[in-house]
């Protein structure tokens, strides 16, 4: 591995010395179906035990790094840029697309999209990665990953039922930046920079605005908490972003948490892998790998996120023995649709990642224009349940407003009860009946 040493800021701006090894964009990486493990299985060595798994597959059939519409995006807005500055997430970083000239230069804007970017003031900032903003349609406002992360007016529309903090995190925060909602788990709020702006974000009251710092006399409160709340076993590590702190400040955050003997397992959650796959570096994987039970949970929206890219960085974390899950968030017009939804859990189990949550929007002020009804996440739940691998069908939760936390939404395929027999139907509408004589279960009888 080449190495690259640099004096670079990171989002915390604290100036570090980063040794990074070369970006994961140099290597091959299948991004169809057709690379598929049957080539593997064939063709495996006597000792292929020996060699990673990724490496094998490589090996075996190369396919393009990146997509088509990457490399022309780079040729018209960053023809002078250098691969290995691309392919750098601190670079990634440092040139998002953050104002109105720099987004009208590249998209042809709605006047709801221009009118909204102009007005934001104190609302959530915008921020696109490059990377991100090469997969966006300069000509459609409607194309689902332009809405997630382009502005429009419907931002400044409060619908009734909507408000700044739905989940009530506020009133469960023991110290500032920490969530205490169940017993057993706390969310830690290391951050609040994101590397892009997703529009419906639920911490966007927060989020990008500089409230919440990754100081070391901030996070040491938020630490001494969980060390002297023994029932805590559980650390999720969110924001913000944890993913865009620097190797070392995440490295301080993960070894003060081991330290802590009742903390079995801790949790990162992260939408990098989809907007800003260049971070998941070799370098970072070794240092994350240390800190096992470590889990993940990925932001994944839409298929259209799963590039060369984020296939590639997806499987250097699952090569470091990291289990990923994906939380999704339904959105109206992005994925509010069993087919789109279909694609997005089929990339999801390629890349190696579960399908975890299925989110209904939560009612954060201005978000109406993306939100649907309930029913829709049930019709999507029940087009995945049977039509696909179970592994594949995410559980569909309502995070409760008011702090009541999450709330699992099923179709109903209890139809009712006859005499001993509980009548369920399957996948396909038939009911079937199960002997259940000492059961009293009925359902819509
Ligand atoms: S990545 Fe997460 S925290 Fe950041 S803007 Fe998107 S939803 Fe919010």
């Amino acid at each position: 591995m080449q190495e690259e040493s640099c004096m670079v800021q990171s989002p915390a701006g604290t100036l570090i010395e980063e040794k990074e090894e070369e970006p994961p964009g140099i290597a091959a990486f299948p991004l169809t179906r057709e690379f598929s493990v049957p080539d593997f299985r064939i063709f495996m060595p006597k000792n292929a035990l020996k060699i990673p798994l990724t490496y094998r597959i490589n090996r075996t059939k190369r396919v393009a790094r990146t997509l088509p519409k990457t490399r022309a995006f780079r040729r018209k807005f960053f023809h002078d840029v250098p691969d290995r500055e691309w392919n750098d997430w601190q670079w990634q970083v440092s040139n998002r697309i953050r104002t109105y000239a720099q987004l009208s230069q590249i998209l042809s804007l709605s006047s709801e999209e221009q009118h909204a970017v102009e007005r934001l003031g104190a609302k959530l900032p915008m921020g696109i990665t490059p990377y991100y903003m090469s997969l966006l349609s300069p000509d459609d406002p409607c194309q689902p990953l332009r809405r997630t992360v382009v502005p429009t007016m419907n931002e400044f529309v409060r619908m009734p039922g909507e408000a700044d903090d739905p989940l009530g995190e506020e009133g469960q925060s023991p110290v500032p930046g920490l969530v205490h909602r169940y017993p057993d788990r706390v969310l830690l709020l290391v951050l609040d920079f994101c590397s892009t702006y997703c529009r419906y974000c639920t911490r966007s009251r927060v989020v990008g605005h500089g409230a919440i710092l990754p100081s070391k006399s901030r996070l040491e409160k938020a630490i001494d908490y969980i060390k002297s709340t023994p029932t805590i076993r559980d650390v999720l590590i969110s924001g913000g972003d944890p993913l865009t702190l620097s190797n070392e400040r995440l490295e301080w955050i993960l070894t003060r948490l081991r330290q802590i003997p009742h903390v079995e397992v801790i949790r990162i959650g992260t939408k990098v892998p989809a907007v800003l796959p260049q971070r998941i570096t070799p370098k970072l994987v070794r240092m994350l790998r240390k800190y096992h039970p470590l889990w993940m949970s990925l932001h994944f929206t839409h298929p259209e996120e799963c590039t060369p890219e984020s296939y590639r960085a997806c499987a250097m974390l699952a090569d470091a023995g990291i289990p990923l899950g994906s939380q999704t968030v339904l959105l109206k017009d992005v994925n509010d649709n069993v087919e789109t939804m279909k694609d997005l859990v089929h990339h999801l189990m390629r890349m190696r990642v579960r399908p975890y949550y299925l989110y209904q929007c939560d009612p954060i002020s201005g978000s109406g224009h993306f939100r649907t009804p309930v029913e829709k996440g049930l019709e999507i739940i029940k087009g995945l349940r049977g039509f696909t691998s179970g592994y594949a069908v995410p559980t569909y939760v309502i995070d409760a407003p008011g702090g009541g936390g999450k709330i699992p939404l099923m179709p109903d395929y209890v139809s009712g009860r006859q005499g001993d027999d509980l009548l369920l139907r399957n996948y396909e509408g038939g009911v079937f009946r199960y002997p259940d004589q000492q059961g009293d279960v009925c359902f819509n009888s």
